[in-house]
């Protein structure tokens, strides 16, 4: 039987179990299109408003009302398209997806079924361990969101939302490339940031701008390579399907209790009923929600109020031209221009905001310097404050400014530190600050040589120890810089101290 006091398992197989048991999982990734209004109408998508202030006739169904195709949600789905290398096909068609929503007074979702706007694509996956892989996707199609139910505000009554009623949702599938809670949430991390780089979707899980179904199932060792070999889904188990998650977090908890709940299941000799489940944090337990004996007709059907979409492959190509530097171009490009490390390039390129600062700050200067104080004082400083970089106190003149200071040797780095502190919080040009708070290193060897022997000279019994132990020397240093305020370069003292104690 299953033992379930193993540690979290390793991102293939599970540890603890009778056999060994390899994971499987495929993600369908909800994603709220970046657009003013919404798909079919032109009420605004903005979050947060007042309930059903956003609502367009067609959007409450009212009868005779008619969709019209927001151009723009197409080119964002275009856009996310050509960011993930996918096939655009310029014939796609909108289907109706019949169902009674609470939250969608329609009475079916318009979404793309059988014809969709994007075809395969790739998301370039990196795990911790620096390895890094290929998910494929499957396909991208357009679809409406539904409103929201609110059942906690009257004891007897639930309320109906319709502001997100009709908001475009591009649905993102991938291929079950995915071999682990951890890639998993790589996966949707890298899918997250790429939507962010593109700006097709903001990106936000917590409002719900991107939700994840999450598919898993288990196998023995080999059968994932038999499915690789043949496409054939036969060589894998039977999946089950954790719905509507939004939180990096309880999707790798999901997976990983998802999966030993199947395990269980096959070692007691059962069979894993595919089905439709949801994840209770609070009980860190999957529940079934509708097998698939219960699953809905939908009766999808072409949608008769919309024509087949038909689109230029010149518009694609225009569209193409105006794509961003994309996450694995820019941190290429940082490890090969600025010589940065793999993981400061990664965490310089995480959010285009911080890459572009970095960029501005290193342009002409140093650039490990600049990373360096770009991600240990900045960002070290921003989250002290809670602050992101887009409201950053110090902009990248004035950190470029601090960093030209220390490389010209006017200032030392311990005092680059406390410059950076007044910048940060006074602002003002760093040059003039240090000029007009006598902050500027001393260099002239004269200066320090006086400052050496006056310290030497004091400490007769302090000369003898180091004399015997050279260890000791550093003490001398410490007291030089403290009698000039830090402001001696550091590289003269030691050379000095060391010389003098010779002597
Ligand atoms: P449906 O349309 O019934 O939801 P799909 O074939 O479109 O089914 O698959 C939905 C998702 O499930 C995709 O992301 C796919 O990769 C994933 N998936 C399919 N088979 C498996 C499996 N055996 N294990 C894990 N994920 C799977
Ligand atoms: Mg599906």
């Amino acid at each position: 039987m299953l033992d379930l006091s193993y540690d979290a398992p390793t991102p293939k197989t599970i540890a603890g179990a009778k056999d060994d048991w390899e994971l499987v999982i495929g993600m369908e990734v909800h994603a709220q299109v970046s657009s003013n209004a919404k798909l079919f109408s032109g009420a605004s998508t903005k979050f947060g408003a007042e309930p059903n202030s956003h609502v367009a006739f067609v959007d409450s169904a009212m009868p005779g009302m008619l969709p019209v195709i927001n151009e723009f949600c197409i080119e964002q789905a275009v856009r996310t398209g050509l960011g993930l290398k996918a096939e655009i096909n310029l014939k796609s068609a909108f289907d109706r997806k019949n169902y009674f929503y609470p939250d969608l007074p329609q009475g079916y979702q318009i979404s793309q079924l059988y014809h969709p706007i994007v075809g395969e694509g790739e998301v370039l996956v990196e795990m911790g361990d620096g390895t890094a892989r290929n998910v494929r996707v499957e396909r991208i199609h357009l679809e409406q969101d539904a409103g929201k139910s609110i059942h906690d505000m009257d004891p007897n009554m639930s309320f109906v939302d319709l502001n997100r009623t009709g908001v475009a949702l591009m649905e993102i599938v991938s291929r079950p490339d995915i071999r682990g809670p951890e890639e998993a949430a790589a996966y949707l991390g890298k899918l997250r940031q790429i939507l962010r780089y593109l700006g097709t979707c903001d990106g936000n899980m917590q409002n719900g701008s991107m939700r994840a179904d999450v598919n898993v199932s288990v196998c023995r060792p080999g059968q994932y390579e038999k499915y690789q070999a043949t496409q054939d889904f036969g060589h894998l188990g039977t999946r089950c399907e954790i719905k509507n998650m939004n939180s990096m977090r309880f999707i790798q908890m999901a997976i990983d209790v998802e999966a030993r709940r199947q395990i269980a299941i096959l070692e007691d000799g059962g069979e894993i009923v595919q089905e439709t489940r949801l994840y209770d944090a609070d009980k860190n337990e999957t529940r079934s929600m509708r097998s698939k004996e219960e699953a809905h007709d939908y009766r999808y059907f072409p949608d008769p109020d919309l024509l087949p979409l038909e689109i230029e492959q010149g518009w694609v190509d225009d569209i193409g031209a105006t794509l961003p530097e994309l996450p694995d171009a820019k941190k290429a490009r940082f490890i090969n221009d600025f010589k940065l490390s793999d993981y400061d390039a990664s965490v310089l390129t995480a959010e285009v905001e911080n890459a572009n600062y970095f960029e501005a700050v290193a342009k002409g200067r140093d650039g490990k310097m600049s990373a360096n104080w770009v991600i240990n004082e900045l960002f070290g400083r921003l989250k002290k404050d809670e602050k992101t970089i887009t409201d950053s106190p110090v902009n990248p003149t004035q950190l470029g400014g601090i960093i030209e200071l220390i490389s010209s040797d006017a200032i030392s780095g311990k005092i680059a530190k406390d410059l950076f502190e007044i910048v940060y919080t006074e602002g003002g040009d760093p040059a003039e600050i240090v000029e007009a708070r006598g902050m500027k290193q001393v260099t002239d060897t004269g200066a320090i040589e006086a400052a050496v022997d006056q310290i030497i000279a004091d400490n007769p019994a302090q000369v003898e120890k180091a004399k015997q132990n050279p260890k000791l020397a550093g003490w001398f240093v410490g007291q030089v810089m403290k009698a000039t305020g830090g402001k001696a370069n550091p590289k003269a003292v030691n050379e000095l101290v060391a010389k003098k104690l010779a002597d």
